[in-house]
């Protein structure tokens, strides 16, 4: 399949807005069905377990098992496709038709409110658990629709999108790596192009008469939210898949259809605020692989649990610390070793002939990138393996927990189902898809294949063999080694030596 608007019935459809605004719609109903069959239910009374809710009611299975680790496979084949669905980003853009449409200001313009927006998230789950809790995930499907419409009351397009929805983020990493792509077929036809509908927003009347019934409507035409042109798109990170371009085209020369693996990690690297958010990411997603390895997660949670016990601050102190930790200094902690490797191979050796100590030192060369932008093009090859880590994790969950999906449907509040499970037990609780002689080597096989890939996209980032790009792979290939080492470990000490 190379486009999708070419395929017989399916194509004509997916070039028109209306069934893409019924899948919108029908997942914006389903997440306030789970908001309703989560609000006031936070456990059961009589029952000592204090999360009994946790994988039986509607609300929490669908958000942080269904949704939250299916998506992964859908951002590792697709990219950004369900940014494409989204019920969020669609309510936004509809709000925005009638919100005050300011620009979004330029200090935000970045990743830094939605990594902030990732890491409250991770304190919220260390703090609150609300992960565990359906009241507190129906507490936070409301915030992000009032954030989405907030957003769309006060900016242009799909401000919530861009600011506060680290989902989006992450898919944009992702997109990088996936075999997936919206494109145009023929750029000479975009170049003869004058008024480029595409991305023109603007609003038309369309008429429609039924002998002499004459039926009027003001139609509006969205423009492209993140100011992208069709012809000019070079990496598949920034497209949020809206396909407005797609359904305003004249031309029909949109394609969004399949392309080679890996094909955006020859671009640009990372910008520093992206690299930020990959950091954070790098930190949540290590963190939650090394939860099963208890010496392992006792050896990462040492600094800020003996900072808190010097502090005297009890569990919520150590909590916010331990967040603080996992999502910005232990990530930059893994990265040292491979920055070292980096700087070290800007280290210049001048031989000057004769006893004494020239007068005059060599000239300098010029000034290696800063900081972030270092990371950020050590960071490029990195993300296949960050995706394999995390397809790890939606493979394990899911293999886990899926067996609970038709219990979820019968009973959304998830009560009925949780007592005859565990204290009527006429039921018994679901168990794994794969077994798990089966999962570890599948799991182990993700790995080892993020590994590699990890090394052929840091070749793909500097094809040259100059000395500046053997050392940009020697440092890539100590990241990855690093991380590999982490999850072969904790996956070797879970699944084979149980
Ligand atoms: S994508 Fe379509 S509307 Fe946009 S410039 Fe190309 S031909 Fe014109
Ligand atoms: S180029 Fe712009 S309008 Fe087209 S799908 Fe991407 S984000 Fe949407």
């Amino acid at each position: 399949m190379k486009n999708i608007f070419d395929i017989p019935w399916i194509g004509p459809l997916a070039r028109t807005v209306w069934p893409w605004r019924l899948i919108r719609l029908t997942l914006l109903v389903i997440l306030l069905v789970m908001a309703a069959y989560g609000w006031h239910h936070h456990a059961i009374p009589g029952v000592a377990v204090p999360d009994p809710l946790m994988y039986t009611n509607i609300a929490n299975y669908f958000l942080w098992v269904l949704w939250i680790m299916g998506v992964v496979f859908l951002a590792l084949l697709m990219g950004r496709i369900w940014c494409s669905v989204c019920p969020l980003g669609w309510l936004n853009g509809v709000v925005a038709r009638f919100g005050r449409q300011r620009e979004i200001p330029r200090p935000l313009r970045n990743f830094i409110p939605v990594t902030l927006t990732l890491v409250a998230l991770q304190l919220a789950v260390y703090l609150l658990a609300i992960h565990r809790f359906p009241d507190y995930t129906a507490v936070l499907i409301a915030l992000m629709l009032l954030g989405t419409i907030t957003c769309g009351l006060l900016f242009r397009q799909r401000a919530f999108c861009s600011l506060l929805c680290p989902a989006g983020a992450v898919f944009g990493l992702y997109a990088r790596v996936a075999p997936w792509q919206l494109r145009v077929k023929d750029a000479d036809i975009c170049a003869a192009c004058s008024d480029k509908p595409c991305v023109s927003g603007d609003s038309h009347w369309k008429q429609l008469s039924l002998g002499p019934a004459l039926l009027s409507l003001h139609c509006r035409r969205p423009d492209c939210p993140v100011d992208l042109v069709p012809a000019e798109i070079s990496d598949s990170a920034t497209c949020s898949l809206c396909l407005h371009c797609a359904h305003n085209c004249d031309k029909e020369n949109i394609l969004l259809g399949r392309r080679p693996w890996l094909a955006d990690l020859r671009g640009a690297a990372l910008s520093p605020s992206e690299t930020f958010f990959f950091v954070v990411l790098l930190g949540m997603v290590t963190t939650n692989f090394a939860k099963v390895f208890v010496e392992l997660r006792e050896a990462i949670f040492w600094l800020p649990q003996q900072a808190a016990l010097l502090l005297g601050w009890a569990a919520p102190g150590f909590y916010l610390l331990a967040g603080l930790w996992v999502t910005l200094a232990f990530p930059l902690l893994l990265l040292l070793p491979a920055y070292l490797v980096l700087r070290l191979g800007e280290l210049r050796t001048t031989v000057t002939a004769g006893s004494d100590l020239p007068l005059a030192p060599p000239a300098p060369p010029a000034p290696p990138p800063g900081f972030w932008r270092q990371l950020g093009e050590l960071s490029l090859p990195l993300i296949p393996l960050l995706l394999a880590a995390h397809v790890v994790l939606a493979v394990v969950k899911l293999n886990a927990k899926i067996g609970y999906l038709p219990y979820v449907l019968q009973d959304p509040t998830g009560v009925k189902s949780y007592l005859a499970m565990n204290v009527m037990t006429t039921v018994t609780p679901p168990g794994v898809l794969i077994p798990l002689d089966l999962l570890k080597w599948l799991v182990l096989a993700l790995l080892v294949g993020g590994f590699f890939l990890a090394l052929l996209a840091a070749r793909r980032v500097t094809p040259a063999f100059t000395r500046q790009s053997r050392t940009f792979v020697a440092a890539a290939t100590t990241a990855a080694l690093t991380m590999t080492l982490l999850y072969g470990a904790t996956v070797i000490r879970w699944l084979f030596i149980r």
